[in-house]
Formats: structure tokens, sequence, C-alpha cells
């Protein structure tokens, strides 16, 4: 697939897609979007539980109070940033980065829709009737909403395929019963057949929609995207493509998803056999179709993906692993390691993967804790690379927590977008191989070996 272009933005293919949490978590998250211009356009997920304040949850924004009040959801991105900038000063001026015009970013919304299910049942009282009407005019809002704001894309609205509870959650006698009745394969066919009934009475509907895609075993993902056709073919309508969700992670997973593969020992290349396989199935059937991963894009997914038919995909692993650090660890970043306490934990840095020329570096990828990275490493020269001269500084950038709380938040998101440009660079160099064999033969590494030999045997060549 050659690139493609949405709503006149070019949308390389593939993409790695930067995950902007803002209104789903403080620090951090509230700095991904001051600091947006270093990684420019990679196009960018957000999550409309998160930014619509209509459903009170704990971090929400105030600045999203009037979110349907702008035609476009770059616009509102952009008061928000400036909102941010200029009443909280949640910013490093030294910096110098320039808020970033959303407007120019490729966005895909994604609902959130596990955290509006729980939701929607407190509302319904745990009824299961009550729930299956309220559920589809939760999805109709949310289509609304990425139709006012002028969304690129957007995943379509289902219950997702797995939960997780909090303590307080797992104890609630009325949810979990509720959970355990919930009839999923039913109630997500009710709502494809209605997001299908909306998409075709809303002509003019702006978004790019992606189907969603579940299944526990390789079997149900099959049916489950035959279905999907199937609809399709009956209703006449045709969704831009599809969005494969509950194959992030492979914790709990059925044994099936691994029959007939043998997995490598490399662990990095065996968790990224489950995407790959999922993406596979869809891609064998779809054909030629723009297939997004939902939550799948960790790099060393990245080459199985694309080779196995994947358009897309994304990953809060770089922020995730710049939010492992806490603020005990900056008083430590130039301290002997004796005298560091088992508390401080660092944020890390990712190693390996390509120069700014696209040279291959010469170490294996890996998230480092920044404390053991040397100073004398080499930056890739990647935008927000650029932003300093050496490890040296990043490490003095982070230091300086206790007295500048901003330059703390800058150094993480240097190392975040430091990660994501890296990805993105992933994406690029891959583009430029019409096999993954081709690939791996041009970017020698334990990592791409392990990787190939696992498509091997998913794709039988
Ligand atoms: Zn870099």
């Amino acid at each position: 697939m050659n690139n493609i272009s949405i709503h006149n933005k070019v949308l390389p293919i593939p993409s790695f897609f930067q995950v902007f949490n803002y209104g789903g978590g403080a620090g951090d998250k509230t700095r991904e979007l001051v600091y947006a211009g270093l990684s420019d356009d990679t196009p960018a997920l957000l999550n409309y539980y998160y930014i619509n304040n209509n459903y009170t949850h704990s971090f929400q924004s105030p600045y999203f109070n009037n979110i349907l009040s702008f035609d476009k959801i770059g616009d509102a991105l952009n008061y928000v940033t400036e909102q941010i900038i200029t009443k909280d000063c949640c910013f490093y001026k030294e910096s110098n980065v320039k808020p970033y015009d959303f407007n120019q970013k490729v966005i895909l919304l994604d609902s959130g829709s596990s955290n509006i299910v729980k939701y929607v049942a407190k509302e319904c009282d745990y009824n299961i009737e009550k729930f299956k009407t309220k559920i589809v005019e939760h999805a109709i809002n949310y289509y609304d909403f990425a139709n006012k704001l002028k969304v690129d894309m957007v995943v379509a609205f289902d219950l997702g395929g797995k939960y997780t509870f909090k303590d307080d959650e797992a104890n609630n006698v009325k949810l979990q019963t509720f959970y355990r009745q919930l009839d999923n394969v039913e109630i997500n066919h009710l709502l494809l057949v209605e997001t299908i009934k909306y998409l075709i009475r809303t002509p003019n509907f702006y978004p790019y929609v992606l189907a969603t895609v579940h299944g526990n075993t390789p079997n149900n993902y099959k049916n489950y995207t035959k279905e999907i056709l199937k609809l399709e073919d009956s209703f006449n309508y045709h969704f831009f493509g599809f969005a494969l969700g509950g194959i992030a992670s492979s914790k709990n997973i059925d044994a099936s998803w691994y029959e007939g593969i043998d997995l490598p020992k490399n662990k990095k290349a065996r968790d990224a056999t489950l995407p790959a396989r999922a993406i596979n199935i869809v891609h064998n059937i779809v054909g030629n179709r723009y297939i997004h991963a939902l939550g799948c894009g960790g790099y060393p997914n990245i080459p199985l993906n694309y080779y196995c038919g994947a358009s897309s995909f994304d990953a809060a692993s770089p922020a995730r692993r710049v939010g492992d650090g806490n603020g005990l660890s900056t008083s430590y970043i130039f301290s002997p390691k004796s005298m560091i306490p088992a508390k401080a934990k660092f944020s890390k840095y990712f190693v390996g993967g390509y120069n700014a020329d696209g040279s291959q570096r010469k170490e294996d990828f890996d998230y480092t804790s920044l404390y053991n990275i040397e100073n004398d490493l080499s930056l890739c020269g990647c935008n927000a690379c650029k932003k300093v001269n050496n490890i040296n500084e990043l490490k003095q950038l982070y230091a300086q927590q206790a007295d500048n709380a901003e330059a703390f938040y800058y150094a993480k998101q240097l190392m975040n977008v430091h990660a994501i440009l890296q990805h993105r660079k992933l994406c690029q160099i891959i583009a430029q191989y019409g096999s993954m064999e081709d690939f791996c033969i041009d970017n020698p590494n334990k990592l791409n070996r392990a990787l190939l030999s696992v498509y091997k045997q998913l794709v039988g060549v």
C-alpha cells in the first residue's frame, strides 16, 4: 500500500500513531501537548472518554468543557495547549519549542469504550436490557462528536474485548454479575448494525471509519471479520478499513493463537506474534484494505505488523517508559550506584534503532534506565535529540526536578519524543523494502532474525 491522503493530509504507510492522553492523567500527559511540535506531523491517537467531559472522570480538564464549540479537533487542541502554557505555565521556556498547529496532524479517535461501558452500566443500574438501548445512544453521541469536530479517522464503537478492574470494581458484586451476563458478541453485533445505519443516514460523515474487530481465538477473529464483510454487503456500505482490538497484550490469551508456531526464544519477538497473527488473519480476508492494530505499535512489533498487512498502529510505551521515572530518582542521576535508594526509579531511554541519516545504530533495541546510559552515547539526530548537545545535558535537565519541575518534565518529553521518532523512523525504513526478508538482510540484528522466523511460519513462505 502506498502513502494515502486523509483530508488532504499525507498519511505514510505504515504509520506509527503517537498517543496523546491529556485528560486521562496529569504531569507528563499535560506536557505531551505542550511539546507536540517536536514530533511534528506524526499522526495522533486520542481517546474520546478522556476529552469528553460529559463523562466525569478523575483527570478531566476544564479546558475541554466547551470542546464542542470548536469546529475542528485541531483548533480545540491548539486552544487547550495555549491555556496550559499561559495559565498553568506548564512549559520550560528555555526549550524554545513552538506551539504546534494540531490541524496539520492526522488525528484518529478511539472511544475508550471499556470506561464508557462501566459508566453506562452504572447509569442503567446494571440492568442488561436498559444497557442495550443506552449503549447505542452513547455510540451515536460518539460519532456525532467525531463528526462535529472533524476528526480525521475514527475507530468504530464497540464493547472492547478485555476488561480491567480497579480494586473497588473487582469487589462490586453488581458490576461483576453484570459483566458475566453481558453477551459481548450479541451487543457488538448490535453496535455494528447501528453504526452502519447511522453512517448511511449521515452521508456527509466527515471521519474515515474503521470497523473494530475482536475475538478471543484466531477462529473468532476470522469469523468476526467475515461478519463485518457480510454486513457491508447486505447494507451496501463500505468501511474505510479495520481497527484490530484486544491483541496488544499476550497476557492470558487462548493457546490457539500460537498453534503451529515454534515460538522464538527472543521475548520481544514472541510478544510480537499475537498481533501479527491477528493482522495476518484479517489481511487474508479483507485484502489490501486499511488495517490499524490498536495498541500494537511497540517497536519490536512494527516490521511483523507491516509485512503481515497492517497500515498503522499506535503504542503508549514511549510515554510509559518515561513515566517509569519518579521525582526521587532525579536527585541520584549523578550519584554512585551504592547511594541510590531502592525507591528511586529512573525514566527509561530508548536505545538502538536508527540515526537521522538512516544508518543503523550498533546497540540492540531496548528501553534502558537513564542512569545507565553512558554520557558519551551518541544522539540520534532526531528533533528531540537536536535540543540537547549530549546525554549529560539531558541528565542535567532531568536532575533539576526539585528546583524547576518544568526542566524535568521537558527532559522526559525529549526522551518520549526521541522514542516516538524512532518508531516513526523504523516505519520509514521498512516502507523501502518490498519483503520482510529483504528488510532483515539489510538490517541484520538479533531481533529482526527472530521476527523473521515468526513471519515465515505465519505466512508460510
Ligand atoms: Zn533522538
